[in-house]
C-alpha cells in the first residue's frame, strides 16, 4: 500500500480491466478518485459504489471532450491514461476509420489529456501513460496499426518528461503484456500463442499493473521520467 490521502488521482477509461484496478487500488489507497467511461455504465456505477470514486462519462476519442474532462477535475495530482481499444487484422482489410478512431484514443488522448492536466498539476505530479509491451515488440501479425499506437506513446513520455521535468512532474509509461480483461481474456483463442512468447506462461492480473501504477505514482518513484516500464511476464526479453 502507497498513502494516497490527500491526493487527486485521474484514470481515463476505468470502468473495466485494468483501468478499474487501477480505480480501485488508488482509491483503496485513500486517493479521491475520478475516472471515465465510454460505453459501460453499469460497471462505472458498481465501481463508483465499491469505491466512493466519481465516474464521468467522457469519450476518449473525442478531443473536446477530453480536454473539457481534464479541466473539470481542476487540480489533479496523479493522472492515468489507460483507456485503449484494439484493432487486429490484415492491414489490407481493416477499416481505416477503426484505425483512426483506436488512433485517436489511444495516441492522441494521452497527449492532450497530459497536457491538459500538466497546466494545473502541482509541483511533484504525476503523468502515467498505459502503452504496451507492443510498443517494443509486436511478434505476430495483425498488430501493427495497435503496435503504431503503443509505440507514439513511447515517444510522447520521453518529450513530456523533459517539458514537465522542471516542475518536478514526471511522465511514465507502464508497458503491459498479456493481462487477464475483456480485451484480452485469460482463456481466449490467442492465450496458446501468446504464453508461447512468454517466460511466464500465464496472463498478468491486471492487479500487478494497478500496483506498478501505485509504485509510479508514489513518493518513492521520484526520480523516475521519461521511462517506459514494461510488466509482461518476459514477452519481450
Ligand atoms: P478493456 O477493454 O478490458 O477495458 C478498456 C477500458 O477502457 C474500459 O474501462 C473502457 O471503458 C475504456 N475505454 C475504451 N475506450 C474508451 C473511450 N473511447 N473513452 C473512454 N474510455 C474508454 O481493456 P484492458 O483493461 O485490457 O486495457 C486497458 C489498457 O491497457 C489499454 O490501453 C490497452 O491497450 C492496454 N493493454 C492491455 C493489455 C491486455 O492484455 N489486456 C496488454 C497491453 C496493454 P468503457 O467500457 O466504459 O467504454
Amino acid at each position: 500500500m502507497t498513502d494516497f490521502h490527500g491526493k487527486k488521482v485521474l484514470v481515463l477509461g476505468g470502468s473495466r480491466g485494468i483501468g478499474a484496478a487501477i480505480v480501485r487500488r488508488f482509491a483503496n489507497d485513500g486517493a479521491e478518485v475520478t475516472f471515465t467511461y465510454a460505453g459501460s455504465k453499469d460497471a462505472a456505477d458498481a465501481l463508483t459504489a465499491a469505491t466512493g470514486a466519481k465516474a464521468v462519462k467522457s469519450d476518449a476519442g473525442d478531443r473536446s471532450q477530453t480536454i473539457e474532462t481534464v479541466k473539470a477535475a481542476g487540480p489533479i495530482d496523479v493522472l492515468v491514461v489507460n483507456a485503449g481499444t484494439l484493432v487486429l487484422g490484415d492491414p489490407l482489410e481493416t477499416d481505416p476509420d477503426a484505425v483512426d478512431r483506436m488512433i485517436d484514443i489511444n495516441v492522441r488522448a494521452p497527449y492532450h489529456a497530459s497536457v491538459e492536466a500538466a497546466r494545473l498539476m502541482p509541483e511533484g505530479g504525476r503523468i502515467v501513460i498505459i502503452g504496451s509491451v507492443n510498443g517494443d515488440r509486436m511478434p505476430f501479425a495483425g498488430g501493427a496499426a495497435y503496435a503504431l499506437t503503443k509505440s507514439a506513446v513511447q515517444g510522447m513520455a520521453r518529450g513530456l518528461a523533459r517539458d514537465f521535468g522542471p516542475r518536478n512532474i514526471t511522465v511514465n509509461v507502464i508497458q503491459p503484456g498479456p493481462i487477464d480483461t475483456d480485451m484480452n481474456p485469460a482463456d481466449g483463442p490467442m492465450k496458446d500463442t501468446m504464453h508461447g512468447f512468454m517466460a511466464l506462461k500465464r496472463h498478468g492480473r491486471p492487479e500487478e499493473i494497478a500496483g506498478l501504477a501505485a509504485y509510479l505514482a508514489g513518493p518513492e518513484a521520484g526520480f523516475i521520467t521519461g521511462a517506459m516500464h514494461t510488466i509482461d511476464g518476459g514477452m519481450g526479453a
